[in-house]
């Protein structure tokens, strides 16, 4: 007799994330400090001082259970969101408030709506909770919104949309973006995933419909470890309304913020200037990849983010010879891209040094 085992697990897609440095620098032998990360699109600057000095502080303090309802960090991100606490809910990531929506909705059978090419979480969500997940052919590798729109029935209970999404870069137009908001109807949440927000320079900006309560199923979906450097602190947070916060609320485990993450994010809020240096890094490092790429004869999807799409023929074998030059880029056959790899935006030297190796590993 063997466990009666939840029968969503056997078919359920496995979440394969960047290589770590240390396991790469043990099966290369190489020394860790050699090897560069390119891979989940983190900060290559680190995490912000401000936010570091704020973690030693609270390190004195980690005998102690967090603050389960996070007062200060919710304080203060609502006081920059120009919402109430009670349109946020916090998690161990943004991924975990994307396990909590499945939770709060779905049941065997029911439909999930995401595109072709959309980040690999939401997959996850919809088969651990048994729904059945409809997949919109992407236009140029983005989201064809008014076609998400259309694949709508009744049975659909979640739309997932990635703007800008991963692995892929692409913005969906505002006024898209502003059609699948007002037309979808009121019994679907849609989840706009805004992981890469703070990248851009003009937002479509939804906080006005959470303010003034006009959308009880919107949720927006906000991380600290894309701009902010945090990663590895695991911390996100949701914006709705209260209603639906409420719901989510209810399936967070108490502390499901660890006290370090707290501080971590709470400092972070306040490094205006390591945000800055951030943006203006990235907007520079997307320029020389978009320019350079051409010149290796390499096609690429346009980025808003920070990362690039880039078609290398075969994704894996450039995978592989990059990283025994010590680079770690993402290959993309699970995101059913085997020609492209996905790179994410580093220091300037990281990004000439994955350039020569791609040209090394190209024959060019
Ligand atoms: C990185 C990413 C997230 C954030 O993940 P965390 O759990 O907050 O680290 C969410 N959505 C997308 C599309 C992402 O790329």
């Amino acid at each position: 007799m063997s466990l009666p085992y939840n029968p969503s697990l056997a078919t359920l897609p496995v979440y394969q994330p960047g290589r770590p440095i240390e396991e790469v620098a043990r099966e290369l032998g190489l020394p860790a400090a050699g090897i560069i990360k390119l891979a989940s699109n983190e900060n290559p600057f680190g995490p912000s001082p401000l936010a570091l000095a704020a973690m030693e502080t609270a390190l004195r303090q980690t005998h102690l259970y967090p603050d389960g309802n996070a007062f200060y960090l919710k304080a203060r991100l609502a006081e920059k969101l120009q919402v109430q606490p009670a349109n946020l809910v916090l998690g161990s990531g943004s991924n975990e408030i994307l396990e909590f929506v499945g939770h709060a909705l779905l049941r065997p059978g029911d439909e999930v709506v995401v595109s072709q090419y959309s980040f690999a979480v939401y997959a996850i969500v919809t088969h651990l909770f048994g729904g059945r997940l409809v997949t919109v052919p992407a236009r140029n590798y983005a989201h064809d919104l008014p076609a998400m729109l259309r694949a709508v029935t009744p049975r659909t209970r979640i739309v997932f949309v990635a703007n800008p999404n991963n692995p892929t870069g692409t913005l969906a137009p505002a006024r898209e973006v502003r059609q699948l908001v007002e037309e979808l109807p009121p019994d679907v949440l849609l989840v706009m995933d805004e992981a890469y927000l703070e990248f851009l320079e003009d937002p479509t900006d939804l906080l006005p419909l959470i303010r003034s309560g006009a959308r009880p199923n919107l949720l927006l979906a906000r991380t600290f470890s894309k701009i902010y450097g945090l990663a590895g602190l695991r911390i996100g947070y949701g914006i709705a309304a209260p209603e639906l916060v409420a719901a989510l609320e209810k399936i967070r485990q108490p502390f499901n913020v660890n006290l370090l993450a707290q501080a971590g994010a709470l400092a972070a809020l306040e490094d205006e200037e390591h945000i800055r240096r951030t943006r203006a890094n990235n907007r520079a490092g997307l320029r020389f990849f978009e320019e350079n790429l051409p010149q290796l004869g390499l096609e690429f999807v346009r980025s808003a983010a920070n990362f690039i799409l880039v078609k290398a023929g075969d994704g894996a074998a450039v995978f592989q010879a990059l990283q025994k030059d010590g680079i770690i880029v993402r290959p993309m056959q699970g995101y059913q891209l085997p020609e492209f790899v996905r790179i994410s935006i580093g220091t300037p030297a990281e990004n000439e040094r994955c350039l020569a190796s791609l040209r090394k590993a190209l024959g060019r």
